[in-house]
């Protein structure tokens, strides 16, 4: 458990106790304002976690509502027992059963909705103020599997862009630490994938078609236990390529499954 702080925003994070190969220190919730507060992923249903939150939330003057940046169970698994603690508190996100269905330019008490597909395809990040509460679009260190989908890469790189031209002070992610030059690291972000594509047109270029030499030449620099997600993100890359016709013909497309 870890209090993340948000110098210069009403805002602080509470990083849940989940390490992994995902989650990274584990999953950030974040808790907006105050009178009432307003929580951003109430994360895993870990009951030291749920009790930190609740006990910021009533520090905090009590709960306007619970937001899902996407639907992964480490960013939602807690919403049904928080909204048991405050109960009659509404949940918005962009899919599943929700009392206020978000899009882009949603308002959501202090928080307007961006809409980021990628990593999923309901994914949002949220802006209050000059922060950009980023889920899994942006982490605070490495990067994210993109989820293949109809033009999911492509939608990627445009929210990236999109968020990019925002006046932002701070990004505050899923995982991962505070990002205090938000312009920095999403160029890095954009960057990195246009990056990854470059290898995989080259690697293709060279005649590589299997998913495992292609793994092995653009994502070689991907630790063993994200090998999965490469190969989700190659997927991902393919249909790009497949969209923009440059995909070449018997290219092996790897299973889509973590
Ligand atoms: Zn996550």
């Amino acid at each position: 458990m870890r209090r993340l702080p948000v110098p210069g925003h009403d805002l602080v994070g509470i990083r849940a106790d989940n390490p992994g190969p995902f989650t990274l220190a584990g999953t950030n919730s974040w808790i907006v304002g105050r009178t009432p507060a307003w929580v951003v992923d109430p994360g895993p249903a870990r009951s030291e976690h749920v009790e930190a939150l609740v006990s910021e939330i009533d520090q905090r003057g009590g709960l306007g509502g619970i937001a899902l940046t996407h639907d992964h169970v480490d960013h939602s698994e807690a919403v049904p027992v928080l909204q048991s603690r405050f109960p009659g508190t509404p949940l918005a996100a962009a899919r599943s059963e929700v009392d206020v269905r978000l899009e882009e330019s949603s308002v959501f008490g202090p928080l307007e909705a961006v809409s980021t597909p990628g990593h999923a395809p309901d994914h949002l990040a949220f802006i209050t103020g000059t922060a950009a509460l980023t889920g899994d679009a942006v982490l605070g260190e490495g990067s994210v599997f993109i989820w293949p989908g109809p033009g999911a890469l492509a939608s990627y790189l445009a929210a990236l862009t999109e968020l990019r031209a925002r006046e932002l002070t701070v990004i505050c992610p899923g995982h991962g630490p505070l990002v205090r030059d938000p312009a920095a690291k999403l160029d890095e972000y954009i960057a990195h994938r246009l990056e990854r594509e470059r290898r995989l047109i080259a690697a293709l270029d060279a005649g590589r078609r299997g998913v495992d030499e292609i793994l092995e030449e653009v994502w070689s620099d991907a630790p063993a236990a994200l090998r999965p997600a490469a190969a989700v993100t190659l997927a991902a890359h393919l249909d790009k390529l497949a969209d923009e016709g440059r995909l070449p013909d018997g290219v092996e497309r790897p299973p889509v499954a973590l």
